[in-house]
């Protein structure tokens, strides 16, 4: 099973899919915010300094960053490969990737990126409606998910509510940063003949083409 990096804008259903291979296929979940807390734990040398630095609240230097991420490559428990989430963000980070692989002996695999229009993906986020009670979602924009009743949960009856980042400026921010920082990515893993894109607007066709992916690079 070759590793994954999905490269997707804010509400192009990583989430989603992830969680799917996880299931399926037996995929580790890779985080670096996730790593960084559990080295933190940890009752050695790197985790106490890891511990400090969290605990100031300022951002972790990019070093450090990569050496969790070294340490949790090496960690025996990623046969069955693994997705990597939230990273690379940018071009540096990819580059360093490249690194990094080389001293743990591990490969790239494939690189996902997840092409889903920028209108589709604003609806998905302005129109998110989540129960206050039970947590289900909703979507009242998309066509898809929409509750049956306006503003109540269907599986409970409570009231649904609009988390405060769930608008159009907060949307436009993210999108922005994905698209100057992130988005270059394609271009540099193009290149390296490892980028597939996928046309990722209906949820289920998403996850059969990537199994599709995955499979023909076993
Ligand atoms: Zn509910």
């Amino acid at each position: 099973m070759r590793n994954i990096i999905f490269i997707a804008p804010p509400a192009a259903g990583k989430g989603t899919i992830s969680e799917k291979l996880m299931d399926k296929y037996g995929y580790k979940h890779i985080s670096t915010g996730d790593i960084l807390r559990d080295m933190a734990s940890r009752d050695d040398e790197f985790g106490h300094s890891l511990k400090g630095m969290l605990a100031s609240g300022k951002l972790v230097p990019d070093e450090i960053v990569y050496e969790a991420l070294k340490r949790r490559l090496l960690m025996n428990d990623l046969e069955s490969g693994f997705i990597l989430d939230g990273f690379p963000r940018n071009l540096n980070q990819a580059r360093e990737y490249d690194k990094i692989l080389d001293e743990v002996g591990k490969k790239l695999g494939v690189v996902i990126y997840l092409d889903t229009p920028k209108d589709i993906l604003e609806k998905r986020i302005v129109g998110r409606r989540i129960c206050s009670s039970c947590g289900a979602t909703y979507n009242i924009l998309t066509g898809i998910n929409t509750p049956k009743k306006d503003g109540i949960c269907d599986k409970c009856g409570s009231q649904l509510y609009q988390r405060d980042d769930d608008n159009s400026e907060s949307f436009k921010t993210r999108y922005e940063t994905f698209i100057n920082q992130t988005y270059p990515l394609i271009d540099f893993y193009k290149k390296r003949n490892v980028l597939y894109n996928i046309d990722s607007i209906n949820p289920d066709d998403t996850m059969r083409k990537v199994e599709e992916i995955i499979n023909d690079n076993d």
